[in-house]
This record gives structure tokens, sequence and C-alpha cells, in this order.
């Protein structure tokens, strides 16, 4: 039954299947734990996680594996969860380029591959090339159990349509979810980029537990962020809550296509990074470059090999992003920002700047107790953010979605 009051209440049956999903989640950060340990983390009876996980191993969603050494030295049966039976597959769309992973729900990769196309390339087809891809790998892969897919932001997840493609006008009429949800016999989940990047980062990202809020600041093409505060997702009523690109640094700067002035994404994007670069260093780009996130990492190298000009455009794009974190500390609280895209390349280049711009601006209490990284992930974030929506969503509700066999 749908729930359609603004305040509504659990059956049993939901608190027993939060339950287990709490059972799930902890499982999936920890890899191995005793019944001892989960009852301990959740606040619950050991009877009652005895009956949960009973429920679970039945249903062949985790299994018993070993011993595991508890408090005191007593040892106890360990408890793993079977991520390996349930793979998710991540799409990312994102201008030029489309990518597609198989993924267990532990963030393993099983494979992954990239797409190219031209930005006046007929939409339709650039569709239906996805949809041909993601059902190959369905009939390959037999254990997938959900498609998680990352679209630019600002997307409207009501809707299922982007509001604003940049450079992309036919892109802003596809409904993505009338297209895909009768599509595949899998369920389809779809957010924006930024969320998937702070999803990614939740799931997969070592951050360790407990951790109160997550933000992911996504700098690269596009500006943004993504929020997961005490284990859900920033949504805001039409799934654009966090925009942080379009908020303003400048009421009488240059002129955004959102109809603002001084959009943050204006002067911290890879678009406003090369812009100037190409302006101050031009030589860096005589040679033709693959994309822009090979032409950003020339000027990350020179500025690396002491070219001045390079360490001073390297600071500027450090001082706009150290302002983005700024904003994004007053207005989220988080207990750790992570940057993440073609930008945070700029890593060890770009913190130290970061950092001194957020002492200076925000109030000691806060920023002494908030940590800023640059993302670690191994994989592309977006992509991997992608299965962690799917990831996400399938932990949330596993007598639903996870395998039983
Ligand atoms: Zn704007």
């Amino acid at each position: 039954m749908k729930k359609v009051t603004e305040v509504a209440g659990n059956n049993t049956t939901d608190l027993t299947e939060m339950n287990r999903s709490a059972i799930v989640r902890i499982l999936q950060q920890k890899e191995i734990c005793s019944r001892a340990e989960i009852a301990k983390m959740m606040g619950l009876t050991q009877a009652s996680i005895t009956k949960l996980v009973g429920y679970l191993i039945d249903m062949g969603i985790v299994s018993e594996v070993g011993i595991v050494k508890g408090s005191g030295n007593r040892r106890s049966i360990g408890i793993r969860l079977n991520a390996e039976k349930n793979l998710v597959i991540g799409v990312k769309f994102a201008r030029h380029v489309f990518a597609i992973g198989v993924f267990d729900i532990s963030g393993k990769l099983y494979t992954q591959s990239e797409t190219e196309f031209g930005l006046d390339e007929n939409a339709g087809k650039v569709l239906s090339q996805m949809k041909d891809q993601i059902q190959k790998l369905l009939d390959e892969y037999s254990n997938v159990v959900a498609i998680g897919l990352a679209l630019p932001g600002p997307y409207l997840r009501k809707e299922g349509r982007i509001a604003m493609v940049t450079r992309m006008p036919s892109w802003h009429n596809i409904n993505f979810i009338d297209e895909l949800k009768n599509e595949f016999d899998k369920p389809v989940f779809i957010e924006q980029d930024a969320n998937a990047g702070a999803l990614a980062e939740w799931w997969f990202g070592n951050h360790g537990r407990p951790l109160s809020s997550l933000t992911y600041f996504l700098v690269g093409e596009g500006v943004g962020s993504g929020v997961v505060d005490h284990d859900s997702l920033l949504m805001g009523n039409q799934g654009i809550a966090s925009e942080v690109g379009h908020i303003s640094i400048d009421y009488n700067g240059l002129p955004c296509e959102c109809g603002n002035k001084g959009c943050l994404e204006l002067y911290c994007s890879t678009m406003a990074f090369l812009k100037r670069a190409g302006e101050e260093l031009p030589e860096l780009f005589n040679e033709k470059y693959k994309n822009r996130v090979e032409a950003c990492d020339r000027v990350f190298e020179a500025a690396r090999e002491g070219n001045e000009k390079a360490k001073k455009l390297v600071e500027e794009i450090a001082f706009y992003i150290g302002l983005g974190c700024v904003t994004l500390i007053n207005a989220y609280d988080p207990e750790i920002i992570v940057i993440g895209d073609s930008i945070s390349k700029g890593d060890e280049l770009i913190l130290p700047t970061v950092k001194k711009i957020v002492e200076e601006r925000t109030i000691p209490e806060i920023h002494n107790r908030v940590k800023i990284e640059i993302s670690t992930l191994s994989i592309d974030p977006t992509l991997y953010g992608a299965a962690a929506i799917a990831t996400d969503r399938v932990l949330r509700k596993p007598s639903e979605y996870l395998v039983s066999n």
C-alpha cells in the first residue's frame, strides 16, 4: 500500500524490513561481524538479531563464515553479506560519453565500457545504443538485481527530465523514467551525478562508520554537490537540493544559463579553468589534447614542474573551490567534504588553499570538525555512483531485491 499522508506510519512488517536492512548495511561496510556485534551496533537484543539473521540466512542474503573473536576473547560465528550473488549495473550518462559497468553490492567491479558520442548526435539513437548495451549485460550476468543511472544535474527526479544540459538542448525533452521503467525486467533507479558521487563515497569510499553526514563536491565539467545526511540523500522537493554550482559568489558577476549571475560553476568548472589556461598558458595546448580532463592534467603537471603561471591558475581555482566548501559547510554541516571529478586531480596543489580559505571564512568550532579530502576512489565516481544508486536502494529493501538462492 502506497503511503500518501505527510506523516506516514510504519507497519510491523516495515519495521522488520528496516531492521533487516540495517543488518545488511552494517555488513556491507564491516564485511564480517558476529551476531553480538550487530546487536550492540543496532541497540537490539541478541534474541531479535538471531531471528533477523536467521531469516537473512534462509533467504541466502547472508552466510555464516568461520569464527570471529569478540570482546573478552569470546569466540563467535561470523556473518557476512553474500555480495557476489547480488550484482548491479551502473550507467553514467554525461556530455560526449556514456559508461556502463557491472559491480557487486560491495563495490567490486566486474566489467566496464565507454561509448563516445557527439553533442549534435540524435538523443534517441544514443539512448537506444545505451539500452542495447544494458540488455547484453543482463543476458550475460544473471545475478543483476537492479540498474542505477547517473545523469547530469539539475535532474528533475519526479518528472524524469534533465532541467538544463548545457550545449545539449535535444536531451532536455527526454523523459528517462518513461524510457527506462518498462525496458528491462529489473528495477531502474535514477539520480543526478553529484548525488551519485555522494552515494559512491558513502558506500564504497571507506570513510568509516559511524559517519553522520558526507558532502560530495563535484568539480568537473559542471559543479555540484550531493549530501548524504544520516544515511539519506538530501533531495528537496524536486531532487535538485544542493545545486551549489548555481549559488552566486558575485551578484554582479558573469551571467549564467540558469538566469543567475556570478554562479560558482562559472569560476571553478573545467570550462572556466581551461578558458583561463588558454589565455595565460596557450603554449600548453599547442599539441591537440584527447579530452578536457587531459587538458586540465597538463596545467596541473606544469604547476607541479614549477611553472609560475600554472601555479597561479591552480591557486585561483583552489580559492573558488574553497569558497564552495565554505558554503557547503554553512549549508549542510558535513562531517566530511570529499572533492571529486576532474579538477580534484589537482589534489595536493589545491587542498592547502581550500583549507586555508575555509579556516579564514568559517567559525573555528565548525571548521575544526570538518574533514576536507580529495576523493581516492579508483573508479570514475559518477559511474561508481550509478552502481551506488542501485546498491543504496536494494540494501534498503533486502527481502524485495536481494537474491534468495
Ligand atoms: Zn547558474
